[in-house]
């Protein structure tokens, strides 16, 4: 299908205009999909393996036996606004060990380096338990990890590798939140401000690592295992809807709204929904209106948001990110649904109305809950439910909402965003095209 240029146009002059905007895919196919099955079974298995050592490690996960996971929570009838459908949070803000989403890609890739330096340098034999890494403290201070990021990663990768002794460097841009450095610096990372965004930060680190021969460097931008770390929600999901005896089909729909930075995390749960649910499953990606890096590269060819006239300044600090993976571009050219963004002060009201439900959520978390807003409300969003959803009435469709961080925001932190919330003029800036 053909996107009707302009269509192309209008939407692209209401991205320019700052407005909340919803780009369906026109190269989107939904399908079974064997690759993503098969890349989904190995990330289940590598997490399996892990789970013990993580177990171990972090008292914290010895009650689930090692595994990180999150609720799945069903909304209360017109909490979050008056929807036709079910609405489910999947609430990755509440995380253990990281407190965000990142839980699932950083601590994975930080532990699987482990293992496989162990492995290659014969500490960790075939036979040995995975645990045995849990004491290894001397052979991991001689070696370091670094990172770039706008801070939820850094804490996640700093989290892991302090926890199994490494030496851990961050590298974080000018939006870095000063508790999150702080909370780093605690744990004895080495964190590094650069006075630029997070690409800056994540270059920096990457020519840093490139110089130390005992140094590892989490790629954001370009990490398969990052990506199949985050693959692995979709089927803890998947047994949540399950156990909830919530059906997926193509005539009773799942859409899952995922917000996005550089696409890592939403792109691997992206395709591990793939995996787990086929055409029947139908994944967005939720930016900020100032950061819109997959919208600009994905449906313009846009390489930045400022190609755009965009800031990349926003609130929501895990999306600040101006630029999508080129891995997740390639991975979802077929496999995402479409884009929605959605503006600061409509992810500040969130904060708020989560609150109001016992949720603490971060700016960023919030993104995910403009998703039903525009897939139900707008013009873009009906056509959308037409072409991919025909047999779906509006109350058919599952709604999920992954909220993904906010745990560890100190409480001031919280209180201001609710107090510059409230504080806020007038009401959301979402579609309200469809009676
Ligand atoms: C990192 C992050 C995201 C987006 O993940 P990417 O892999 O950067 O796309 C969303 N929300 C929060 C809270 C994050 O920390």
């Amino acid at each position: 299908m053909q996107t009707d240029p302009e269509d192309l146009d209008a939407l692209q002059a209401r991205v320019r205009a700052g407005r909340s905007a919803f780009w369906a895919n026109p190269d989107y196919r939904p399908a079974e999909d064997a690759e993503a099955r098969r890349d989904l079974d190995r990330a289940l298995a590598d997490w399996a393996m892990l789970s013990p050592l993580l177990s171990r490690v972090f008292p914290e996960l010895e009650a689930s036996g090692g595994r990180i996971g999150s609720d799945l929570t069903p909304v209360a009838d017109g909490a979050f606004g008056p929807l036709p459908g079910r609405i489910l949070i999947k609430g990755d803000h509440a995380l253990p060990v990281a407190g965000s989403i990142k839980a699932r890609g950083g601590i994975f890739e930080v532990f699987m380096c482990a293992v496989s330096q162990a492995r290659a340098a014969g500490l960790l034999g075939r036979d040995d338990p995975v645990t045995k890494l849990a004491e290894a403290k001397d052979f991991f201070a001689r070696r370091t990890i670094a990172v770039g990021s706008t801070g939820n990663l850094g804490l996640s990768v700093g989290i892991a590798a302090r926890a199994l002794g490494y030496r851990c460097t961050v590298h974080m841009s000018n939006d870095a939140k000063p508790w999150k450095v702080e909370r780093l610096r605690k744990l004895g990372v080495e964190v590094v401000l650069h006075e630029a965004d997070y690409s800056a930060a994540v270059a920096a680190a990457r020519a840093e690592t490139a110089r130390d021969p005992d140094g590892y460097f989490v790629d954001d931008e370009a990490s398969e295992l990052l990506f199949r770390g985050y693959s692995a929600a979709a089927a803890e999901l998947a047994g949540q809807l399950d156990a909830m005896g919530i059906a997926v089909r193509p005539d009773k729909p799942l859409c899952l709204y995922l917000p996005c930075g550089i696409g890592g995390a939403p792109g691997g749960i992206a395709y591990g929904a793939r995996a787990m649910f086929g055409a029947a499953a139908h994944s967005f990606f939720v930016e900020p209106q100032q950061s819109a890096s997959a919208l600009c590269r994905m449906a313009f060819d846009a390489p930045t948001v400022h190609d755009l006239g965009l800031s990349n300044r926003t609130e929501a600090d895990g999306m600040a990110v101006a630029t999508l993976s080129p891995l997740v571009r390639a991975r979802m050219e077929q496999r995402l649904a479409g884009v929605c963004t959605v503006g600061d002060a409509d992810m500040l009201r969130w904060v708020g109305t989560g609150a109001a439900q016992g949720l603490r959520l971060e700016p960023s978390a919030t993104a995910g809950f403009a998703g039903p807003c525009h897939l139900m409300d707008s013009a873009a969003g009906a056509a959308f439910r037409a072409r991919h959803m025909p047999g779906a009435a509006p109350e058919d469709i599952t709604h999920i909402v992954w909220t993904t961080g906010g745990r560890f925001v100190p409480d001031a932190a919280h209180a201001a965003f609710l107090g510059t919330a409230a504080a806020l003029p007038g009401d959301f800036d979402l579609p309200r095209e469809v009676a």
